[in-house]
């Protein structure tokens, strides 16, 4: 069922699957039992009185103490869904996680006693479990961000609670100042910041000074090993000390850290290898996968205890340092690193990249053994490397990330002075102009960094600037109907899988979607074949495509198509001629546009940054001159992932803010080799100037 590239993997997750079945109820104690049991509990009546007294309320406790499951509950008891005139209010809860925030919905539903999306839901992006009778909704940061598009004052909520605000995410960061003014505006607006770190004077600092409850911890002491040389193989390391755990120590589940799903599959599977070498000689180990595209299924198994004489592994991304919590963990394991997503101002690039944890991040997670009872925590990295290696805290989000599209929304929602905007943390200011470049010559922006009609459209839509422009102009081009099915494709993760013991035959099965002009056209033709037969299982099955990413595909696609309706644009289709779609491509994506080298690969138009075709491209051995990529996937080399063929011309006619076909004289010159040059940025030569006007909108 899953996102995976491998038999052997899906057969030990049935493995696993049918282990569980087998479990006993999950519990003696009753919901309501332990409800009363968490830490927040016995804090219950003053939690609800400094709400009543105050606007913002920041909240620290540890992970597991009962904050995002229990606290909005109170204040629903309490009846803060109704104003004082009787007007239902909603009682609002963001998460930085979408997993989080379903998995968490689908628990207070369960404790409320409701159906999910009745009295509690959830909203994520293009994923709405609410009704008119929803009192208590979680949902992403993202997604509240967004509506303050629509509602700048928040008037559906009564409370919002900007939960895990530790995690310092964008959209959290954002929403702090957004709440913030909200809230002098809103005075019956009450705002919640809970954190599990101890980073409470700052909220507390940030919102007006305002009172900081802490909820009494109930930990125990955890034993921190560290390795006395460095690991250079940090994954058959986390496979020794789990098999060695398992083996010599007292009963008690596992706890491992890792960076990504494709990792953590890898390692399921040789420690899956491991036991089944171990045989009778070792008790049983449950293997549990944590990751966000895991299917719903296996993610509620994660929480039932493992049956009598065995012991459970949980093995997540750091999405189990603080917003999930499994009891009965005796012993982490924990490698030190975690996967973050990276903006490189200079290069003006995003990539997802493996970075040594913080501190901070060490210690939340060698606290998650210590729930129980005393715990250990094996960390594979040496003590030295703790305390000279590692930075405090992370960085906040903020700060090193591209900020085109929460600038696009900040502009949409009439905040023109970004440098004077109440930021906890400001991110840096060649990070806002770079983004501020990136909308103009998306132009979405004017040449004095106003929102353009064209920009405002671009704002309607939840996804990054150039998928948006890209979806727009395909209205005006009349090849929408094909660029909602790509852009739709684009938005799962992986379409194809290739198992170990069958790779020929899938690679063949592949190469019979394959347009000759990309992948992009690939992944039209995969979508349109999968509906002329009919959605059907088997057709996926046959050709080694994940049925559970087409339909989600299916899904993205019918919640464009709402907001494409909603805002007028119609729906027409190109029929054969597709290069109206690869300009519309080229529309949204001409930064990401790349020329191939005479020597080896390919060099970015606007960088020179060397990339690569993918092996498993359409356009792998045909090396055409142009072409264009969604993304960059940096693993051995810099690959273009999701590359079409392109036209150089295009680049100049529909990006003439950023291409510019060179003067005459001289493109008669270099004609035969080079027709394009970049421009130069504009705000950089008049950086001052642009500061000006931007300073003098806000009146
Ligand atoms: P916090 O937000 O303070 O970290 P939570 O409110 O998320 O704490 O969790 C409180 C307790 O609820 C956890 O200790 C866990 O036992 C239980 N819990 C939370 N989610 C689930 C779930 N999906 N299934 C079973 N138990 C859960
Ligand atoms: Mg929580």
């Amino acid at each position: 069922y899953d996102d995976k590239t491998n038999n052997v993997i899906l057969d030990w997750k049935k493995a696993q699957m049918s282990k569980n079945s087998s479990y006993g109820k999950r519990t003696s104690l009753s919901l309501k039992e332990q409800r009363e049991s968490l830490p927040v509990y016995a804090m219950r009546s003053q939690l609800v009185q400094t709400v009543r007294d105050n606007q913002f309320v920041v909240i620290v406790g540890e992970t597991g103490s009962g904050k995002t499951t229990q606290i909005v509950q109170y204040l629903s008891e309490e009846g803060f869904n109704l104003d004082e005139n009787g007007n239902h209010k909603i009682i609002g809860c963001t998460q930085p996680r979408r997993v989080a925030a379903v998995s968490v919905a689908k628990r207070v539903a369960e404790e409320v006693g409701c159906n999910l999306g009745q009295e509690v839901g959830y909203t994520i992006r293009f994923e709405d479990e609410t009704s008119s009778k929803t009192k208590i909704k979680y949902m992403t940061d993202g997604m509240l961000q967004r509506e303050a598009l629509n509602d700048p004052y928040m008037n559906k909520y009564s409370v919002i609670m900007l939960d895990e605000a530790h995690e310092r995410t964008i959209s959290t960061d954002v929403l702090f100042g957004l709440l913030k003014n909200a809230c002098t505006k809103n005075p019956n607006l009450k705002v919640l910041v809970t954190s599990a770190t101890l980073d409470s004077e700052k909220f507390s600092k940030f919102f007006n000074d305002c009172p900081v409850l802490t909820i009494p911890g109930r930990t125990y002491p955890v034993e921190i090993l560290y390795t006395r040389e460095p690991e250079l193989d940090y994954l058959a390391a986390v496979l020794d000390s789990v098999v060695q755990i398992h083996i010599s120590e007292p009963t008690g589940d596992i706890l491992v850290f890792l960076t990504g799903q494709e990792e953590i599959d890898t390692c399921c599977e040789a420690l899956y290898e491991r036991m089944k070498v171990l045989g009778d000689t070792a008790a049983d180990l449950v293997i549990l996968p944590v990751y966000a595209a895991l299917p719903a299924e296996m993610q509620t198994k994660i929480f039932e205890p493992a049956p009598p004489g065995a012991r459970k592994v949980v093995i997540a991304t750091n999405i189990a340092e603080t917003s999930i919590t499994i009891d009965g963990i005796y012993y982490v394991v924990d490698p030190g690193f975690v996967k973050i997503n990276a903006y490189d101002a200079k290069l003006g690039m995003d990539s997802l990249i493996v970075s040594p944890i913080s501190q901070a991040q060490a210690n939340q997670r060698s606290g998650r053994a210590g729930r129980t009872g005393p715990g250990k925590c094996y960390r594979l990295y040496t003590e030295t490397a703790y305390n000279n290696e590692m930075m405090a805290n992370s960085i906040p989000e903020i700060q090193r990330q591209n900020l085109s599209h929460t600038i696009l929304m900040l502009k949409a929602m009439g905040i023109n002075d970004l440098l004077n905007f109440d930021f906890m943390d400001p991110p840096p200011t060649n990070t806002m102009l770079s983004a501020l470049q990136d909308l103009y010559t998306l132009s979405a922006l004017d040449e004095e960094g106003y929102l353009t009609k064209l920009g405002r459209k671009m704002a309607d839509f939840p996804m990054s600037p150039p998928l948006a422009k890209t979806l727009i102009t395909s209205v005006e081009f009349g090849c929408s109907e094909e660029i909602l099915s790509i852009v739709a494709m684009l938005s799962v993760q992986t379409i194809f899988y290739r198992p170990k013991d069958k790779q020929n035959l899938a690679d063949q099965r592949k190469a019979r979607f394959h347009h000759s002009l990309g992948d992009h056209l690939t992944y039209l033709n995969v979508y349109r074949s999968w509906v002329l037969n009919k959605y059907s299982k088997d057709w996926c099955q046959d050709n080694f495509i994940q049925e559970r990413s087409m339909r989600r595909a299916h899904e993205v696609r019918r919640q464009l198509l709402t907001i494409m309706k909603k805002y007028n644009q119609n729906i027409i289709s190109c029929g054969s001629d597709l290069d109206k779609v690869r300009r519309a491509l080229c529309s949204g994506f001409f930064k990401n546009s790349s020329k191939r080298d005479p020597q080896e690969g390919y060099k970015t138009v606007s960088e020179g940054t060397p990339v690569y075709l993918h092996p498993s491209s359409a356009l792998f051995g045909k090396n055409p001159p142009y072409v264009l990529y969604h993304t960059l996937l940096l693993t051995t080399k810099e690959y273009m992932h999701c590359a079409t063929v392109i036209n150089p011309k295009w680049l100049a006619e529909l990006a003439p803010t950023f291409f510019q076909v060179a003067d005459p004289e001289k493109a008669n010159e270099r004609k035969k080799n080079e027709k394009i040059v970049p421009l130069f940025d504009r705000y950089a030569k008049n950086q001052d100037s642009w500061r000006l006007s931007a300073q003098n909108s806000s009146k």
